[in-house]
């Protein structure tokens, strides 16, 4: 007898393109027919067929606490009998802005959004119109959105011009967006160098978690402040995956580099739809009504959402002890999982940094995207199909970092390391 979730996906593939709402969903570079989700607890999804599984995706990063925290839980279902959605200003959204603002030291003012997709939108709308100029530099490998300035292949040099990477994004568009090398600051360098006085501004993941995980190289971070600085462009991080995950100000916590511009996502709803993008006030006051920068949105600053980002909010500056807690978390697994491919000679690198990490199917140490395109893509679609097997969900992509929560017990940890250990005997046999 088929599945339940098998019968949806065919009845989802008469509906909706490619059966899904959003692509990596449809496990198309891993085999295989998504599961169903029919809710979700602590460290657990349950799919429509009744199986569980530890959920290593946490909805792509905002479930930092595990699904479904009661303290969340609770807020949101306390608000409900307050409306929907006002069209007006509600008391909340001060609050969460004014978490914000104390939360991460380079956000003096911050404009709620609904995607992170939004919000980096709106930054290099804002950075192009304070510094009156056109191009922006992005990093090859990440991702900030589908907006169409960021749907931009790198080609094959640095100095490269865009060219789109989708159908309907015009080639006038990708004109204007310039692809470095991650963790290479000459390709940087060499991009201002050839293009003088024409950067609106650099946007990047300060670390990546869209090529799978990768970190920046000592310095990276540093080089590329000096050089916004000394061309005049403005730093954009965007830190839609990293906000509030490695550490209570994001990646910002963990440098002294401090950026012009930071877009927030995931983490801040809780789970429900918001973004944000936030910086100097100086920068921030541009946009309407106070600035001529024109960025809207009906639904931008929802009651419901905004009450689950401030619960969510709330509990991280009430618990700063899961940040030492996560990394443990992380670099038990990441060591384990090492310690497993070299017991089995296969090859493999993992990338960790606090509560985010990626297994690697490569010789070589990742530290850009071309080295994370060495990773040979059907042993991890083996290792990934054997893993859901074992009740284990990772992200069903090779170029994704898996998320851990605090709800991922010891146990958790023991049953992910025992299932990985069989997926990667699996992916030599
Ligand atoms: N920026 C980064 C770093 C992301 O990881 C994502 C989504 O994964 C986005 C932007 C886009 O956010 P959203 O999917 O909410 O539009």
């Amino acid at each position: 007898m088929g599945s339940l979730s098998g019968s949806y996906f065919d009845r989802a593939l008469q509906v909706i393109p490619g059966g899904v709402n959003s692509p990596v969903r449809a496990f198309k570079s891993v085999g295989g027919s998504p599961l169903f989700i029919q809710s979700a607890k602590g460290a657990y999804l349950k799919d429509v067929d009744g199986k569980e599984y530890l959920d290593l995706i946490g909805s792509w990063g905002p479930m930092l606490f595990g699904q479904a925290h009661p303290a969340i839980e609770n807020a949101v279902r306390n608000a409900l009998g307050n409306g929907f959605s006002f069209g007006a200003p509600s008391y909340n959204e001060v609050l969460i802005a004014e978490k914000i603002v104390s939360m991460i030291p380079s956000i003096e003012k911050v404009r709620l959004v609904n995607s992170g997709t939004e919000a980096t939108m709106a930054a290099i709308r804002l950075a192009r119109a304070y510094t009156k100029r056109d191009k922006i530099i992005k990093f090859e490998g990440c991702y900030h959105g589908h907006g169409d300035s960021f749907l931009i292949a790198a080609g094959s040099g640095v100095a490269t011009l865009g060219t789109p990477d989708s159908p309907g994004v015009t080639t006038s568009t990708a004109k204007d967006t310039l692809t470095a090398v991650y963790n290479d600051l000459a390709s940087l360098e060499h991009l201002f160098n050839a293009n003088p006085s024409s950067i609106a501004a650099v946007i990047l993941e300060p670390v990546v978690g869209n090529m799978g995980l990768v970190i920046p190289e000592p310095g990276f971070i540093e080089g590329i402040r000096q050089l916004c600085t000394a061309h005049g462009s403005l730093l954009i991080f965007d830190e839609v995956m990293t906000g509030f995950r490695l550490s209570p100000s994001g990646y910002q916590g963990l440098t002294p580099v401090q950026p012009d511009l930071t877009t927030l996502g995931k983490i801040i709803g809780g789970g429900l739809p918001v973004g944000a993008y936030g910086g100097r006030a100086e920068i921030m006051n541009m946009i309407a009504p106070a600035g001529p920068v024109y960025q809207a949105g009906t639904l931008s600053g929802n009651p419901l959402a905004t009450t689950a980002g401030l619960a969510m909010l709330n509990l991280i500056t009430e618990h700063p002890e899961i940040y030492p807690e996560l990394n443990r978390k992380g670099e038990y697994l990441a060591q384990g999982i090492r310690e497993q491919l070299w017991e089995l000679n296969i090859d493999g690198f993992v990338n960790q940094i606090g509560s985010m990490f990626t297994l690697f199917f490569t010789k070589k140490a990742v530290k850009n995207f071309s080295d994370a395109k060495t990773s040979d893509t059907t042993k991890f679609g083996i290792y990934f199909r054997e893993m859901l097997e074992q009740g284990v969900y990772l992200p069903p992509s090779q170029f994704e970092s898996w998320f851990l929560s605090t709800a991922l017990e010891d146990a958790h940890l023991e049953h992910i390391l025992k299932a990985s250990r069989i997926a990667l005997e699996k992916t030599i046999q």
